[in-house]
Formats: C-alpha cells, sequence, structure tokens
C-alpha cells in the first residue's frame, strides 16, 4: 500500500485546496503521510498549526529550475521552513514572478484580452502568481473556455504571450534546500527529456529520485529504480495532487509503503544530523 504520498499542491502555489484542506483530504483517503510541496514555496506549511493527529505531515518544496534549457524540479523534504536563506531567495523568486505577470498581462493586452493584476494576483492568493491564474482569470474573463486552452493559444512555450521564468539552476535549488536541513529529490524524472540532464542532477549531489509518478510507466518505473539503487539514492513518490479535478493525479495515486518511508526518515535523520 502506498501510504505516503510525497507530492502535493496547495492553494498556496497552484493547488485548488487549502494545505488544511488537503490533510483532511489526505485522512479521508486513509493515508498515513503526505508531503506538501508547493511550487517556489513554504508559505502553506508556515501557515500551518502542526495537525496534532495520526497524520504525518513533511515539510517540502517543489523548486522549479531549468538546466540546458529543460525543466528540471527540485523537490526538497524535512526542511526548516523558517530557514532565513530559503525564505530570502524564495521571496526573491516570488517578486521575478509578479513582474513576469505583468509582462504576460501586458502581452495578451496587446492581443486583444483585458486582465487586471490585482484579479489575478486574488486568485493566486498568497502564493506566487503563475500562468495557471492567468488562465483561471483568462476563463473567468470568457477569453477562453478551458484551462488546455489558455495555455495551448496563449500561455504555453512557443504561444504569443508565453514570458519565460526568472529560473534557479538546479544546484542552487540543492544546495538551497540543503542548507535549510532538507533531502533533496528529483521530480518525476520521467518528464525530463534528456536521460544526460538527469545524470547531470546526480553528479550535483540529489539524495533521492521520485520514481513513483502517476505519469510514469511500468518501464519508467522499473528504469528509475534501477538507477536508484544504483547511484545510491533514496526512492521516493506522489501524485503531483492539485486539487480534486483532475484523476491521474488524484491524492495518494502514487507514494511509497510505510518501508520505503523508513529509509526516507531514516536518510532525513542522517543529513539533519551530519557526521
Ligand atoms: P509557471 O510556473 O507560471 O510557469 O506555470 C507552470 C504551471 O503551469 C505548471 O505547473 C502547470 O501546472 C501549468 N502548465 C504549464 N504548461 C502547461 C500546458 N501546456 N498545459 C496546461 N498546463 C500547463
Ligand atoms: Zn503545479
Ligand atoms: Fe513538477
Ligand atoms: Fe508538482
Amino acid at each position: 500500500m502506498n501510504n505516503y504520498d510525497l507530492h502535493v499542491h496547495t492553494t498556496a502555489s497552484d493547488g485548488l485546496l487549502s494545505p488544511a484542506e488537503v490533510i483532511l483530504h489526505a485522512r479521508h483517503c486513509g493515508l498515513r503521510g503526505i508531503a506538501i510541496t508547493d511550487h517556489d514555496t513554504v508559505s502553506g506549511l508556515r501557515s500551518l498549526a502542526r495537525p496534532g493527529d495520526e497524520l504525518q505531515l513533511i515539510s517540502g518544496i517543489e523548486i522549479n529550475t531549468d538546466y540546458q534549457n529543460q525543466e528540471v524540479h527540485i523537490l526538497g523534504y524535512f526542511i526548516d521552513v523558517e530557514n532565513p536563506e530559503l525564505l530570502q531567495r524564495l521571496e526573491k523568486i516570488k517578486q521575478a514572478r509578479l513582474e513576469r505577470a505583468v509582462k504576460i498581462i501586458d502581452r495578451l493586452q496587446e492581443l486583444g484580452l483585458q486582465l487586471t493584476l490585482e484579479r489575478i494576483r486574488q486568485i493566486a492568493g498568497a502564493g506566487p502568481v503563475g500562468r495557471p491564474h492567468i488562465a483561471r482569470a483568462m476563463i473567468e474573463q470568457g477569453y477562453v473556455d478551458t484551462y488546455q486552452a489558455a495555455f495551448e493559444t496563449y500561455l504555453g512555450r512557443g504561444c504569443p504571450a508565453y514570458i519565460p521564468r526568472y529560473r534557479l539552476l538546479p544546484q542552487e535549488a540543492i544546495s538551497l534546500i540543503k542548507k535549510a536541513g532538507g533531502i533533496t529529490v528529483l521530480a518525476h524524472p520521467g518528464l525530463v527529456q534528456d536521460q544526460t540532464v538527469i545524470e547531470s542532477v546526480i553528479r550535483m549531489g540529489i539524495d533521492g529520485l521520485e520514481v513513483f509518478y502517476p505519469e510514469h510507466t511500468q518501464a519508467d518505473i522499473e528504469q528509475f529504480w534501477h538507477l536508484a539503487r544504483k547511484s545510491k539514492l533514496v526512492v521516493t513518490g506522489g501524485s503531483d495532487f492539485h486539487g480534486t479535478e483532475k484523476t491521474r493525479n488524484q491524492l495518494g495515486r502514487a507514494g511509497i509503503n510505510d518501508q520505503q518511508f523508513a529509509i526516507l526518515l531514516d536518510i532525513a535523520g542522517i543529513s539533519r544530523h551530519p557526521g
């Protein structure tokens, strides 16, 4: 049984449920633990009173980085969410996202779509502003019918309102997470197009691979399982849950079992108390 789902988004980034709602949902699903891993923020975790129940909550993050023009997402687990350097860096990323949103709104304006930064910030709530929030504002205003259409017509890579995001390098994200006492995992390696990028990230000193992931095929799972063993990396998994509407990424759809979680805890303990 996959009792631990270690890849979960909330309203602190682009998820639809608040951290408290996600925790309720996880209990309802019978999970033993989850990691909240919002994009480039720990604000959801900081806002949360520790759940005084049987559900294990792991403080996580998913930092979106760029390496050789490819998306590389780095997960961090068991991080100190009050670490000053981490918070400072995340604040900078948040600011850069806001500036980018303004540029996207300007492009959309040129294309005849009127959106306000104010509304987009409202949709984003406390978290960093991203294209998903802009897409939702576009739907709200009736400019597009679906979220997919917003990306395919305007916001996606190569589309007229596409603006690339300010990104860290994977090694910066790894070092930031480690300095905050966390362990680092390469998210959904099956979505990384180039095998050499995965090898580079392993050489950068990543601690684990997200082997179990809804979009991974059985062949992917076997390949990354063997790669993890060969490279002495910890194996993790998670659903990339963003809310109840996407069926493929339902909470608990992917994760790790009790035994794998125990190994992760063991490694986290070592990394938190080096030497
Ligand atoms: P951002 O961080 O603002 O660049 O937005 C990235 C998020 O937008 C991703 O996490 C996805 O949820 C969503 N996204 C990116 N590309 C697409 C796409 N082609 N179709 C639908 N959603 C997308
Ligand atoms: Zn997301
Ligand atoms: Fe990701
Ligand atoms: Fe994710």
